[in-house]
């Protein structure tokens, strides 16, 4: 439930909607908006008096809000969240944020010159698997740590905060110190315990859309990390299963309007591994801005040909630049910049 406040109530009138709300057992959430002020109820509503509460000077409207998820919900919170990377980028605001880089850190030369390269590009972030989710247990797994040294050390060349995938609690304290964004991939999306544990970090998280989850799951896997503290969450659209399998999946581009429309998150979208082939990477980053997403998360590799992971979807550094030249226009075209 969430009671909506009129354009000009006073102090002593919100205080006491809020009373009426704790008299019914629920903790109450303000959001002051640049429009409106919603008093949100976290937890059961059933027992607040909403005859009261109506009746209330200060109070515009009671309403009920059906869907389970609180914090990530729109109706509690109807400003977009924009949040803030150290190098002063953001995701969320104007400018569209794009991550970009290596599916896998494979070795120092390959993160540097491609973290060199995306960034005068105009990438705001640098991706980099040091932790690697793979089908297969004979697959590449990533360098661990020493992926994470490397991460930090392209950072320190460029500037560019990095963004990683954590797949342990294990490497709680590592990512915590060195990694900027922690990613939380498909196959976790849905990893309860992982995610109480993302509610306790300082840094924000990046959560991919499970592989076969509903918009609902997905928002509401962002509930478990905001309800345990961490309000800083991206969502990222990365393809879903589907019958079909021309593409390594299906790219749910709806689902960019309908997380925005449904929830004050900020939503990006990651073509590459959604269609798994560099040749469509660059038409689909570009419908994923026209769609509205607030970025996009490219996987540029220095030579895919012989990448240890993702060779098959990933653009080279003059690719991207490419990708980069054109979305400006498309971009400009939905009242964003690049
Ligand atoms: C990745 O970003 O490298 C990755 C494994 O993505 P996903 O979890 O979306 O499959
Ligand atoms: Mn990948």
């Amino acid at each position: 439930m969430i009671v909506v406040m009129k354009p000009k109530f006073t102090k002593d009138q919100m205080e006491a909607a809020i009373r009426v709300m704790e008299a019914g057992g629920v903790k109450v959430m303000v959001s002051q908006g640049s429009e409106t002020t919603i008093l949100g109820a976290e937890g059961n509503a059933a027992g607040i008096d909403r005859e009261k509460l109506a009746q209330l000077p200060g109070v515009e409207r009671v309403m009920r809000v059906s869907e389970p998820y609180k914090l990530a919900n729109r109706k509690y919170h109807p400003d977009d969240t924009v949040i803030n990377l150290p190098n002063g980028a953001a995701v969320g605001g104007k400018r569209l944020a794009v991550f970009a880089g290596p599916c896998s850190v494979e070795s120092r030369d390959q993160i540097v010159s491609v973290a060199k390269r995306v960034r005068d590009a105009g990438a705001c972030a640098l991706r980099g698997g040091a932790f690697k989710p793979r089908t297969s247990p004979y697959a590449f797994q990533g360098m661990g740590t020493d992926g994470i040294r490397l991460l930090c050390e392209a950072r320190a060349e460029t500037g560019l905060p990095v963004v990683s995938e954590i797949l342990s609690t294990e490497d709680l304290d590592l990512f915590e110190e060195h990694v900027d964004v922690i990613q939380i991939g498909a196959r976790n999306m849905q990893n309860f315990d992982l995610l109480k544990h993302m509610g306790q970090v300082s840094k924000p998280i990046l959560l991919k859309r499970g592989l076969s989850s509903t918009i609902e799951e997905w928002l509401m896997s962002a509930e478990y990390i905001m309800a345990a503290g961490n309000h800083r969450v991206i969502l990222c659209e990365r393809g879903i299963r589907t019958f079909e399998t021309f593409t390594r999946n299906t790219l749910d581009l709806s689902a960019v309007l309908a997380v925005k429309r449904q929830s004050h998150l900020p939503v990006v979208v990651d073509p590459s591994h959604a269609c798994g082939q560099a040749w469509m990477v660059e038409r689909m980053a570009l419908a994923a801005a026209a769609a509205g997403a607030d970025g996009l998360i490219i996987e540029v590799h220095n030579d895919p040909e012989h990448a240890l992971c993702d060779g098959q979807q990933s653009l080279t550094p003059d690719q991207f630049d490419q990708l980069m030249a054109k979305l400006r226009p498309v971009a400009a075209c939905v009242g964003r910049e690049v």
